[in-house]
């Protein structure tokens, strides 16, 4: 039996669940998992929504219903539904021990994702996870309409960076012209999604583009967000968010790298236009991701991210 029709089939057999994405959500994490909990309540379950680091403030206005606990319920579920997730890992570590006990819906889009699930639906052509829950609304006969269709609709518009990048396939635009027609005016919804910001974040972006360098004759760009310039400007790592696809677009650039100076560590962000594959590059990292946009963990510093970063991108460019 296909999974798509397996999964939904298990969907309304169960009875409750406890839904979630992976930590640091993004729009698709967010999306995916707020939308999974809008089409378990139309099938009348019992949902729990679990973030182990929470709602990120720049999506505060998305105002859920219902809480997304940062913490496990007392009464635990029978099913998890883990979204977005390349590896158990990025689930967090709180749920860990219920990943080995529960029954696990795994459903993914990112390469590589090593199956952790006790069911894994892992469609790498899908735009976003969002699309493989508005697959599943589809064939539960759930209409993607109101707080359902605009929560996939934000985690379409956040995977395929409105719709531009190379995972936007007929199918995803099917979807969106599916949600517009239920009601969604894309307009007032962007405008919401986007007007998060402040005048300190792009300031402090501002300073981030003019120590911008390009590398490997100019193939490579790159951008660092240090611990000093966040408390020098009032920001943070939230508001860091995307620019390293803006440095990407620069012209002759294959990859864009963005480092960030964390607690622990340097994380990092790859983005690639076509033909580069940066989710190699971040394997190699313990890190993971997507053909054109990745990310993982360096436990080094800045100087020493910044060479071994700009070496492996090189070796990488050389066999692309
Ligand atoms: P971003 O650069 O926006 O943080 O992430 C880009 C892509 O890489 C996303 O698909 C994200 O899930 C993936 N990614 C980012 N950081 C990590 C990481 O530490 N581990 C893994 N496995 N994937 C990551
Ligand atoms: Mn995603």
């Amino acid at each position: 039996m296909p999974l798509l029709k397996q999964i939904a089939e298990q969907l309304r057999d169960a009875d409750n669940f406890l839904v979630l994405a992976h930590i640091s959500p993004d729009g698709d994490a967010l999306g995916s998992m707020l939308a999974m909990g809008e089409l378990l309540d139309a099938l009348g379950k019992k949902v729990v929504l679990f973030n182990e680091s929470g709602i990120p403030l720049r999506f505060e206005w998305l105002a859920p219903k219902r809480e997304i606990l940062t913490r496990l319920p007392e009464e635990e579920p029978d099913n998890l539904i883990v979204l977005d997730c390349g590896s158990a890992e990025r689930a967090g570590e709180l749920i860990a021990p219920w990943l080995k006990t529960k029954n696990v819906f795994n459903i993914d889009h990112h390469l590589g994702n090593p199956m952790f699930g006790t069911v894994n639906w892992v469609e790498q052509r899908a735009s976003s996870v969002g699309e493989m829950v508005g697959m599943l609304a589809r064939k539960l006969g759930v209409p993607l309409v109101g707080l359902l269709g605009e929560y996939v609709y934000l985690a379409l518009i956040s995977d395929t960076g409105d719709f531009c990048f190379n995972n936007t396939r007929p199918e995803t635009l099917e979807m969106a012209a599916e949600i517009l027609r239920l009601g969604l005016l894309p307009g007032p919804f962007h405008e919401q999604k986007q007007s998060t910001g402040k005048l300190s974040q792009l300031q402090m972006r501002g300073t981030v583009l003019q120590q911008a360098r390009l590398y490997a004759d100019g193939q490579i760009s790159l951008i660092c967000f240090t611990r000093e310039l966040f408390e020098q400007t009032g920001t943070g790592p939230e508001d860091t968010e995307g620019l390293v696809n803006t440095v990407l677009y620069v012209n002759g650039v294959q990859v864009a790298i963005s480092l960030r100076e964390e607690e622990q560590g340097i994380k990092f962000s790859l983005r690639s236009k076509s033909s580069t594959n940066v989710q190699a590059v971040a394997f190699r990292f313990g890190g993971g991701g997507h053909r054109n946009a990745a990310g993982g963990t360096l436990l080094m510093d800045m100087e020493q991210a910044k060479t071994t970063m700009i070496q492996a991108v090189t070796e990488e460019l050389a066999n692309s």
